[in-house]
């Protein structure tokens, strides 16, 4: 991977291809959706995977990085997206919508199918390079995450820990909590970046984040 400066913009070449970083994100366009691998794109570009509860923040999330209002259908009724969605960003690099996990109001049937269509996307997907945990900065995150966490370091995959809807609390209250959140995952505080959908906090770092692990950098 090369990393160089043109004038302000800055750039990342991966593989022969040169894609710009943060705000400058000019194409992302949906690909399509899968249930089971014989329905996943070819495994061309790097990908990057987004996981998290339902309601979490993570369709404003992926919006927010792509700069675009509605390319990932925000919604009022959690629970909703249960298929897995594939972006293409520049024509060079995956975003994989994971559908959310822990909602209450989800029949235990469909739940039960949600389980090992994740499971499969994450073991079998030749072409992940990593898988962004997106939790909420008000909630202490629970076994849910701990276990998805230790299972994505068992399986070598690079997770990259991002707490939104930061803005929902004081400057000092997000450090606070950023401490509590990653003393609760076993990481160290400075791994775990603060974001906003709102304000568009942290969109750098996650940008930079994904970009290293996309190029193989295995700790984000
Ligand atoms: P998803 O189910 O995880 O895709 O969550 P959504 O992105 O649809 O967001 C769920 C709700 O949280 C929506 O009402 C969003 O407007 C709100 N939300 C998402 N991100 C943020 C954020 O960073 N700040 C605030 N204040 N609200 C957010």
């Amino acid at each position: 991977m090369l990393f160089f400066v043109f004038s302000t913009v800055r750039y990342f070449v991966m593989k022969d291809r040169i894609l710009p970083v943060f705000t400058h994100i000019t194409s992302a366009e949906f690909v399509t959706s899968a249930v089971k691998p014989s329905q996943y794109p070819p495994p061309e570009f790097p990908e990057i995977a987004f996981s998290g509860r339902s309601n979490v923040g993570k369709s404003s999330l992926i919006n927010a990085l792509v700069n675009r209002r509605n390319l990932v259908k925000t919604s009022r009724t959690p629970g909703r997206t249960q298929l897995i969605n594939f972006f293409l960003i520049e024509g060079a690099l995956s975003l994989v919508d994971l559908p959310g996990y822990g909602y209450a109001r989800v029949p235990a049937a469909v739940k039960k199918k949600w389980g090992p269509m994740i499971e499969t996307y994450l073991s079998t997907r030749s072409s992940l390079k990593g898988v962004v945990l997106i939790m909420d900065i008000r909630r202490t995150p629970g076994t849910e995450e701990l276990n998805f966490i230790d299972w994505l370091d068992r399986e070598h995959l690079a997770s990259l820990l991002v707490v939104t809807k930061a803005d929902k609390l004081s400057k000092a209250q997000q450090n606070n909590q950023r401490r509590v959140i990653a003393q609760t995952v076993r990481r160290r505080t400075e791994d775990l970046i603060l974001f906003s959908a709102k304000t568009k906090q942290g969109k750098a770092s996650v940008w930079q984040a994904i970009q290293r692990i996309a190029a193989g950098d295995k700790n984000g």
